[in-house]
């Protein structure tokens, strides 16, 4: 048996400034890549996905100011080599409307890149994710805007404050195992329960032409995210390579680039999963696992944090604390 050894060793890039970057490889081994849904206002939030506009503008100030923000496919060509000092990827799940009309221009103000997992099935036809579809289905316009208030601080799995989101979240973990035309179906026999809802959600996806708009510009790069956003281990192998297969392919056909990230949503998968994205010619795929980038980490399991609607200083902080502890 032949035992080879493969010595990696970074390869000195020359910076604009003529000093070489990587020479201090050894103490920077990791990239923390962080992960957003929608920047925005949101009163009804069980997952803390929202953040504000102005905290997101904070945060980027202070990636700008003091640390490396890298593009996936440069953390793809890393990853078994070396990493940039103080290295961050910041990625976006699912593909909502604000993505397009206010990080997009707040990123480009900083020129920083980013990633957007997009789940294209939504995108393609413009109807609302389906959690925020039963969000807009069980809060009906029965409830004033003054009684969300009780749910601001509430997050999931902290008991619901009221009989109204316990029913959303029964309804939410009840749904979430099935395929999309089971939720499709379950959602349109609760709508036509509920006389009063106005049926109107205003938590949406992005167009087909915001995404091609984003796919040009050189700092973004489009990734896949499943067409439906199913919790893929829940599903027969045949099942999630058609979710992942046809949305990479409708990306690319939008795009006119190949896809080469992946997200899992939920962070779900299995086995099958991995071998449907090692088989697809993606580079690498996210998980929702809070845990830093290393080099020598498996491409297509690797960890990222949620970041949440924290001030500039508080994200600061808890960055630091990322690329210290995790
Ligand atoms: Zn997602």
């Amino acid at each position: 048996m032949m035992i080879i050894i493969r010595l990696s060793f970074p390869q000195l890039s020359k910076s604009s400034n003529g000093m070489f970057r990587n020479l201090n490889f050894w103490g920077n081994k990791k990239v923390i890549t962080l992960m957003y849904h929608q920047i925005g206002q949101s009163t009804f939030d069980p997952w803390g996905l929202a953040v504000s506009p102005i905290n997101f503008e904070a945060h980027l100030k202070v990636l700008h100011n003091h640390f490396t923000v890298i593009t996936s496919d440069s953390l793809a060509n890393s990853i078994g080599q070396s990493f940039p000092k103080n290295a961050v990827c910041i990625s976006f799940d699912d593909g909502y409307s604000d993505n397009f009309s206010i990080a997009k221009g707040m990123l480009e103000k900083f020129k920083l890149p980013a990633t957007f997992f997009i789940s294209s099935y939504y995108i393609e036809h413009q109807i609302p994710f389906w959690w925020d579809e039963l969000e807009s289905v069980i809060f009906d316009n029965n409830l004033m805007s003054a009684d969300m208030k009780i749910y601001q601080n509430w997050r999931w799995p902290a008991n619901p404050p009221d009989a109204v989101s316990d029913k959303y979240i029964n309804e939410w973990a009840r749904l979430k195992p099935l395929a999309y035309p089971e939720i499709r179906d379950r959602i349109d026999i609760l709508s036509q329960n509920n006389q009063s809802n106005n049926g109107s959600c205003n938590k949406l996806p992005m167009s087909t032409n915001d995404l091609i708009e984003l796919s040009k510009s050189p700092l973004f790069t489009i990734g896949a995210h499943t067409m439906t956003h199913p919790a893929l281990s829940n599903h027969h192998i045949n099942y999630q390579e058609n979710e992942i297969v046809s949305n990479i392919h409708w990306i690319e056909a939008h795009t006119g680039k190949s896809v080469t990230a992946f997200s899992y949503p939920y962070g779900d998968f299995n086995d099958d999963s991995l071998t449907i994205v090692k088989n697809n010619d993606l580079k690498l795929a996210f998980t929702t696992k809070g845990k830093s980038i290393k080099y020598n980490d498996d491409p297509y399991q690797l960890g990222r944090f949620q970041v949440q609607n924290w001030t500039g200083e508080q994200f600061e902080q808890q960055l630091r604390l990322w690329f210290k502890k995790y």
